[in-house]
C-alpha cells in the first residue's frame, strides 16, 4: 500500500509506516489536515527503497510489521539518513523502556491507542527540536559553537577552534541532531565516503582532539558527550 497525499508548497513530508490500514488512514488524514504531506507505507521491505528516493523529515515507524520490523529499519535509517527524525509506534506501554534501552535513536515513541491530536503534537515537537538548529542562524539560538561551512570553520564566540577537517565533519555530523547519540560506526560511515578502512579508535582519537579544542575555548562547557558503550553525541546544555 503506497499513498501519496497532495503535495502543497511550504509542507514537510512525513512517511508512515503502519500495517494496519485504518490507523494509517487516521494519522494521514490528520497529518495532512495539518498542512504536512504524508506518504503511508504498510510492508516493512518497502521503507528503505522509497528512502532511496525521498527525503522525508520524519518517519512515524510502527513496531510489528510484515517484512522488515520497525527496530531494524530504525536502526537503518539512523545508520543511513541520521538527520531524518524517528517516532516509534508501539502497542504496548511497557515496551517503551526496552526499546530506550535498545538505544535505537528514535526521537520519541508513540503507544497504541493514541489520540491522532496527540501524534500531531509530538511530530511537531520532534520536528522543532531537530529542525532548531537546520534552520534558525546558530547566532539567534545563542549557540556556544558556529560552523563556517565555507571555510569548514567552527567558531567558539567568534574565535577559530582550528579544527581538522575530519575534527570539524564530525562536529557538524552530531550537531545535525542534537541530543542524538551516533554509534562510532555510524560517525565513521558519515566520515569515510571512500571507504577507507578505519578503526573505532580512529574515531575515538578524533574525538579526543576534538573535545580538547573545544574544551580550550570554552572549559565551562561539555558540548560533546560519550555515552559509555554507545557512543558520542552534541548536547550543549542540561
Ligand atoms: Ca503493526
Amino acid at each position: 500500500m503506497s499513498t501519496t497525499s497532495n503535495a502543497a508548497s511550504n509542507t514537510v513530508s512525513v512517511l508512515i509506516v503502519e500495517d494496519e490500514p485504518k490507523i494509517a488512514r487516521l494519522m494521514a488524514d490528520y497529518l495532512t489536515t495539518h498542512g504536512f504531506v504524508v506518504t503511508t507505507l504498510g510492508h516493512g521491505d518497502e521503507v528503505l527503497p522509497w528512502l532511496e528516493q525521498h527525503s522525508p523529515a520524519l518517519v512515524l515507524l510502527d513496531i510489528m510489521l510484515p517484512g522488515k520490523d520497525g527496530l531494524t529499519l530504525s536502526r537503518e535509517i539512523r545508520q543511513h539518513w541520521p538527520t531524518i527524525a524517528i517516532i516509534m509506534v508501539t502497542a504496548k506501554v511497557e515496551e517503551v523502556d526496552r526499546l530506550l534501552g535498545l538505544e535505537l535513536g528514535a526521537d520519541d515513541y508513540i503507544c497504541k491507542p493514541f489520540s491522532p491530536r496527540e501524534v500531531v503534537a509530538r511530530v511537531k515537537a520532534v520536528l522543532r527540536r531537530s529542525q532548531a538548529v537546520a534552520d534558525s542562524p546558530a547566532e539567534e539560538q545563542n549557540a556556544p559553537v558556529i560552523l563556517n561551512e565555507d571555510g569548514w570553520q567552527a567558531l567558539a564566540y567568534g574565535k577559530d577552534l582550528g579544527l581538522t577537517a575530519v575534527e570539524f565533519q564530525l562536529l557538524k555530523v552530531m550537531m545535525q541532531a542534537p541530543g542524538r547519540i551516533f554509534s562510532r560506526e555510524q560517525l565513521m560511515d558519515h566520515m569515510y565516503r571512500d571507504n577507507r578502512i578505519v578503526s573505532e579508535r580512529t574515531v575515538d582519537s578524533h574525538i579526543k582532539k576534538l573535545r580538547k579544542k573545544i574544551h580550550e575555548a570554552l572549559p565551562e562547557l561539555e558540548i560533546i558527550r560519550s555515552v559509555y558503550g554507545v557512543g558520542y553525541k552534541y548536547q550543549p546544555e542540561g
